[in-house]
């Protein structure tokens, strides 16, 4: 066997390679050997097995790796979506807190209201009751009791 590294194009996976300037595949780690043409046919079935095999695997795992990066991607924007709606959720804590202030604040304005109204009922009554004395005090002393 006689081992060359003149390929122009990996085996399994296209890559391009220089000339004799490397002996395995960077992308694929593929053993970039050549058999001559002079090599038993058993020899070179052996190698298309070789490479048959290795870019089977080559494949596999480029597929699982854009598989895993897929995965990522979509954890990843799940997670930003996660972190929008936790500052949503925040500024609608933080509204929701202002208005329930708010509400708290008409509120007792309007028990304030409440109260200063039944207090005008109860002067209103005292007035009233004054008024109805005063009016019999004076009915007593122009008409006498007989
Ligand atoms: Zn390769």
């Amino acid at each position: 066997m006689t081992t060359e590294t003149h390929n122009q194009i990996c085996p399994v996976c296209d890559s391009p390679i220089k000339n004799g300037s490397i002996e395995f595949c960077p992308k694929c780690n593929w053993e970039l050997v050549v058999i001559t043409n002079q090599a038993s046919t058993e020899l070179k079935q052996y190698l298309d097995t070789k490479i048959k095999l290795h870019k089977e695997t080559f494949l596999k795992s480029n597929s699982l790796r854009e598989e895993v990066s897929l995965r990522i991607h979509s954890i990843e924007a799940l997670e930003k979506e996660n972190n929008e709606l936790t500052s949503k959720i925040k500024i609608l804590n933080s509204e929701l807190s202002n208005k329930s202030e708010e509400f708290q604040k008409v509120k007792a304005k309007a028990e304030d209201t409440q109260e200063k109204q039944n207090k005008i009922l109860k002067l209103e009554k005292i007035i009233i009751e004054l008024e109805a004395k005063v009016e019999h005090l004076k009915i007593n002393k122009l008409i006498p009791p007989i």
